[in-house]
């Protein structure tokens, strides 16, 4: 190797090892003067930085390639606390935040760290019946959220959408009656407002896992986020769009294992237990398992759902229909409700027997 070349690719080698990212918290109070003087340090050590204020803290996330004594900043006035994160992702990394998010839904209703939950219903809202008995299912069973899709990202144009907003408010109205909690997809940074009222989890689909625009939009609302993970995409890739939405400003996301493409063709994906395990390593946030798109064959929900959990899912997301048969989507990988409901004793059992095993 030419000697020029050589030097090259160290330098750029020791460049890419001395790169330091930091994430500063800062205190609530914290004052102009302080924050001036915290800048002052910041830029004496060449260090770039961005401001990131969400519901729950502020922060400055700093990146910079100076070694230096992380007390020197830990002391300041108005600094809360100062961690290294070596990850491309920062805010949703464990490194910094050691306890796990848990998110707060209201009435009583939280997911994460200790708080399991199911959520089941239809792939799209189809009727105001089946709503209706989607509704009975949950009360039945003591389940507090409700999936539905009312806008439907299909592969065919000429596949049924959904019922669109109007859809969504009949299904809010029904909801709220019942006590039970809305997640439904969000496919256009447009649809974001129409919808904030009437749902209570903005889902990001598969297929839009990596709209920048959208995430970005997502991060400034005051509603939690389900983001799953992209058809082809990596954990990294996943981690990194949650990091989008965190530093616009909302904490409050959960990630969603539903399945990747591979050269598998016997179902219709490869539901990748890996992640789950992996992600809990290396997120704060709530995991979430979606069995149904994860395999896509009603008879095999019930196995990769119990192996969800045992591989630490925070809560399992899974499709149920009066008649799956005659859905007008998805039928193929949908419960019935008397399955559905015998998946929702067993996930119970599942959770309290990995709470128990964590204990030996
Ligand atoms: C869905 O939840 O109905 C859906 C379309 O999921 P995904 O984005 O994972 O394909
Ligand atoms: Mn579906």
């Amino acid at each position: 190797m030419c000697l020029r070349v050589y030097e090259s690719q160290t330098r750029k080698h020791a460049n890419t090892q001395t790169r330091q990212k930091m994430i500063i918290q800062l205190k609530k109070d914290i004052t102009n003067g302080q924050l001036e003087q915290l800048k002052e340090k910041l830029d004496g050590i060449k260090y770039k930085t961005n401001r990131v204020d969400t519901q729950f803290g502020n922060y400055i996330i700093g990146v910079g390639k100076h070694e230096f004594d992380i007390r020197s900043i830990g002391i300041l006035d108005g600094v809360q606390d100062i961690h290294r994160v070596s990850d491309a992702y920062k805010l949703v990394s464990k490194k910094w935040k050691v306890n796990d998010t848990i998110i707060d839904l209201g009435d009583g209703v939280h997911i994460g760290s200790g708080h399991f939950q199911m959520m089941t219903g239809p792939c799209s809202i189809e009727s105001e019946e089946q709503i209706s008995n989607t509704i009975e299912l949950l009360k039945a069973n003591n389940i507090k959220i409700m999936r539905g899709g009312v806008y439907k990202p299909r592969s065919s144009p000429y596949s049924f959408r959904g019922l669109g907003l109007d859809g969504l408010k009949m299904w809010y109205q029904k909801a709220k009656e019942a006590g039970i909690k809305i997640i439904t997809e969000v496919m256009m940074t447009e649809q974001i407002e129409s919808m904030h009222d009437y749902i209570d989890i903005f889902q990001v689909g598969a297929r839009n896992s990596q709209n920048f625009n959208l995430l970005d939009a997502l991060g400034k609302v005051d509603k939690p986020v389900l983001l799953k993970r992209g058809i082809s995409g990596t954990l990294d890739e996943l981690l990194q769009a949650a990091e989008y939405i965190f530093s616009n400003g909302n904490e409050r996301i959960m990630l969603c294992e539903r399945g990747i493409r591979s050269y598998e063709k016997a179902y219709r994906n490869t539901f990748d237990i890996n992640a789950i395990a992996m992600l809990k390593e290396k997120t704060h946030l709530p995991v979430i398992a979606d069995p149904s798109h994860g395999i896509g064959v009603r008879k095999f929900v019930e196995p990769v759902a119990l192996a969800s959990i045992m591989a630490g899912a925070d809560g399992v997301i899974f499709e149920s229909h009066q008649t799956p048969e005659k859905a007008f989507s998805d039928g193929q990988q949908t419960l019935n409700n008397n399955e559905a409901t015998r998946l929702i004793q067993k996930m119970r059992k599942t959770y309290a027997l990995r709470e128990e095993m964590k204990r030996m």
